[in-house]
């Protein structure tokens, strides 16, 4: 019998796709993933580490995961009308959502560039994957959005608040009215919350298609893999339906509830990041031939002379961030920076300096 290759097996989208790279960091300063720099309070850990000794690891978890969707629901302020769906990251999130609406030929739609899970989830679900172009400066087209609205009627449409990897939050009054065109679910990924403070997730009762999705990822607790929506309970009933599970285990249901108790420590945390982005900013504007972009996330854009070059002098000095150069045409010399804890980013800083 003659065995077939994966060329001849595997579907067309994904033969067509290139693996998610992971830069190896080991021994490096990290600022390419925006993760929180800070380890958290000893006290904590031991409280953690008791946890963990006591969690129930021989059984499954409790795939409603009520008490933390109770602590989430207090700490996040997710009104009382509205139903959570618990994912395995926001990653996850994104992949239920598109599965559950991936009927043939319905459309994702997206500012762009944006953050690059929503294109490989769709493709990959083969849904019609609509992207409406940011302007040069990255601020959102919003005619442009509505004529497309109008035109692809999507059964979905993610707007980042703030957008990844440009660091910018859209004006609240465009988000309104792509909010009132849309005839889908409009997903807002404010995975950058804690960084922004503004929020739709007062709003959900106005706009019975919205979603505010959110993860614990970039307060703190990226390696627990815990994201998380909030929307009327008609759709979440439904995405809960697509949804592993199991998919949130006892490890991380037991210590992102213990966490979202400390959020006095993680948003202390989130303050401390957004000084030094500040700080950060002002120190690279003073560079000659850098620019850098307003964010009100824990990263910055930066456009540099020579984007290749820069990566690889900062990488070569023990600084890893990412290089966007090649990855979307508006973001040309481009590296994106996460904003580190201050010693990270002073080290960030002169080797950026001794690499232009
Ligand atoms: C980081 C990020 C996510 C995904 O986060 P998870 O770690 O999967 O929870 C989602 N959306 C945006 C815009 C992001 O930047």
């Amino acid at each position: 019998m003659t065995k077939k290759l994966p060329e001849d097996l595997v579907r067309e989208e994904v033969l067509a796709m290139a693996a998610y790279h992971v830069a190896d960091a080991a021994g490096m300063v990290k600022l390419d993933a925006m993760e929180n720099p800070y380890p958290l309070p000893q006290a904590l850990r031991r409280e953690i580490a008791e946890l963990v000794a006591g969690a129930a690891v021989n059984r499954y978890p409790n795939p409603q995961a009520p008490e933390l969707k109770a602590r989430l629901r207090e700490v996040m302020a997710i009104p009382a009308a509205f139903d959570i769906l618990v994912g395995n990251g926001s990653d996850e999130i994104i992949q239920i959502l598109i599965q559950t609406l991936a009927r043939p030929g319905a459309v994702v739609l997206a500012p762009d560039p944006t953050f690059v899970m929503y294109r490989i989830y769709a493709l990959v679900n083969r849904m019609r994957y609509v992207e409406v172009p940011l302007a040069a400066d990255f601020t959102l087209d919003c005619a442009r959005m509505l004529d497309a609205i109008e035109e692809h009627r999507p059964a979905l449409t993610f707007i980042a608040y703030p957008n990844n990897p440009t660091g910018n939050l859209y004006p609240e009054a465009d988000v309104l009215r792509i909010l009132q065109a849309a005839p889908g679910v409009v997903v807002l990924d404010e995975a950058y919350h804690a960084f922004a403070k503004k929020s739709f997730m007062r709003r959900l009762a106005e706009f019975p298609n919205l979603v505010v999705m959110r993860t614990l990822s970039k307060v703190g607790m990226a390696g627990l893999r815990m994201g998380y929506a909030a929307g009327s309970p008609a759709w979440i009933s439904e995405f809960d339906k697509v949804r592993p599970p199991y998919n949130v285990n006892v490890l991380t249901q037991l210590v992102a509830e213990k966490l979202l108790l400390h959020a006095d420590v993680l948003e202390q945390q989130a303050a401390e990041i957004c000084a030094g982005r500040e700080r950060l900013k002002a120190a690279l504007e003073r560079l000659p031939g850098v620019t850098v972009f307003a964010s009100d996330a824990n990263f910055l854009l930066v456009r540099v002379p020579d984007s290749g070059k820069i990566f690889a002098g900062m990488k070569e000095r023990g600084v890893l961030v990412k290089n966007l150069h090649g990855s979307h045409p508006l973001l040309a010399q481009c590296l994106r920076i996460t904003a580190g804890a201050a010693e990270e980013n002073a080290q960030c800083l002169d080797t950026l300096r001794q690499s232009l």
